[in-house]
């Protein structure tokens, strides 16, 4: 497919001293008053944003810089797209807020949408506020259906920030929230860089993962487990996408054991991966897709469980003991209507798997050629991760897993110099700009880490 998108509007205006000096009074009171996520806050400096638009923003200095990191890997549309700024104020026009016993137009067209993308079987969607309280769900729902309590989740992944979703995260950012993981057991995930499994091919590290969950899953008691609960491709983990034959080996275990297969697609979901949802790629269907970020780009907070039929069928006769107040916000699923028709009607998940097929992946393994610090460069679509190392052959990484290091701070400074706002997580820099960017910009933006690097 050769779609490509046009770039949506550009902010032509120059940024007024008056906003550099309003953005200036807001950092100020920002580091008065706000508590930040994830940080030590006293050290901690935030970049001042003024505006936003496509896949550019402008610094609290008014320096427009192309946005590689789609903020937290969300904004898939772009900042700003103009059909859904204008179909939250139409629906703002009309009803802000109502309760989730009542229906609402804007509720009922986001779940008859988002079903439609879903894998087949998959037609209910209980929604929520974003990932972390989808797979608080998603994970109650399997134990009810299920009647069983534990959890298996891979090392080396996230599913958010609230107790039960740290807790089942796989990467040191549970360690400070691990006291109350009562029920969660980590297996260790197929992941061919860097195999648990000393595997030297793809082939050997199916085949070596899939026994060590199903020694997993005899160890711990098959009839104990409620879920397992696996990014399909692990985001701010690594963008490590399975090896072939790893899914479809963990479709059949849980298939085989009665465990609700649990595919948290966070991150990876709409249209990130060049398909709508990643399993896609894999054509596997599990039990339950929890999503959030893209389903509209961020633009309000909305995340959400995709249930399969049997799950759904638990809670015909009984009650489903678990709500939220803004649970399917009118709001956020106007924003996912426009966000999804806006997506389907400019081709952004075709264009998202040309750009990772035609430029970024080409253009990530020139670069690692010419770098010995690139270790590993791997992803699809519009997801790509570059693993930096201090030595090709022993891999050790350029920061500690769980760490950072003084070379990624300074290749993180390099990229802004050259007006590149990217994401990275310990020894990697993430590839990740909205799947619409226009393929100059995803361009320039290579040759600045390039030049970074
Ligand atoms: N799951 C995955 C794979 C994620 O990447 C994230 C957030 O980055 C979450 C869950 C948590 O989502 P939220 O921050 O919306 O709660």
């Amino acid at each position: 497919m050769t779609t490509t998108v046009e770039s949506t509007t550009r902010s032509e205006a120059a940024i007024t001293e008056a906003e550099i000096d309003a953005g200036r009074r807001a950092h100020e009171l920002d580091r008065t008053h706000v508590f930040h996520s994830w940080q030590a806050q006293g050290p901690f400096s935030p970049m001042t944003v003024l505006r936003a638009e496509g896949s550019r923003v402008w610094d609290g200095e008014g320096r427009e810089l192309l946005d590689f990191s789609s903020q937290l890997v969300n904004t898939n549309i772009g900042h700003q797209h103009p059909a859904v700024v204008a179909a939250i104020q139409e629906q703002a026009g009309k009803l802000c807020t109502i309760a989730p016993q009542h229906v609402n137009d804007a509720r009922s067209e986001a779940a008859r949408l988002i079903t439609e993308l879903t894998p087949d079987g998959l037609d209910h969607v209980f929604f929520t506020n974003g990932g972390a309280d989808a797979n608080e769900h998603a994970i109650r729902m399997a134990r009810l259906h299920t009647g069983r309590h534990k959890v298996l989740s891979a090392y080396r992944s996230y599913h958010g920030g609230t107790q039960l979703a740290v807790n089942v995260t796989g990467d040191p950012r549970r360690f400070p929230n691990d006291y109350s993981a009562e029920g969660v057991v980590h297996f260790m995930p197929a992941y061919p860089y860097r195999s648990y499994f000393g595997s030297e091919t793809e082939e050997q590290e199916t085949e070596r993962a899939l026994r060590h969950l199903e020694d997993m899953i005899l160890l711990e008691g098959p009839d104990r487990i409620a879920a397992l609960v696996l990014e399909t491709v692990p985001g701010t983990a690594g963008i490590y996408a399975p090896p072939p034959g790893y899914l479809a080996g963990v479709r059949e275990l849980t298939r085989k054991h009665g465990i609700v297969y649990i595919a948290d697609e966070v991150m990876a979901g709409f249209g990130r991966t060049g398909a709508w949802f990643a399993v896609d790629h894999w054509d596997v269907a599990p039990d339950l897709i929890t999503f959030a970020k893209g389903v509209n780009s961020g633009y309000v907070p909305l995340g959400g469980v995709a249930i399969s039929r049997p799950i759904y069928e638990t809670f015909v006769d009984r009650t489903y003991p678990g709500g939220l107040t803004y649970s399917g916000h009118p709001l956020a699923c106007a924003a996912a209507v426009a966000t999804i028709t806006a997506m389907r009607e400019e081709g952004m998940v075709e264009n998202a798997a040309r750009l990772g097929t035609d430029v970024i992946g080409p253009r990530l393994r020139e670069i690692a050629e010419r770098h010995q610090s690139v270790g590993d460069v791997r992803g699809l679509g519009c997801f790509w991760a570059v693993e930096l190392v201090k030595d090709r052959t022993t891999r050790e990484p350029l920061a500690p897993y769980g760490g950072s290091s003084k070379a990624m701070a300074e290749l993180m400074k390099a990229l802004l110099a050259g007006g590149v706002l990217a994401f990275a997580n310990f020894n990697r820099i993430h590839v990740v700009p909205p799947l619409n960017t226009p393929d100059e910009d995803v361009i320039r933006g290579l040759e600045v880490l390039d030049e970074a690097l």
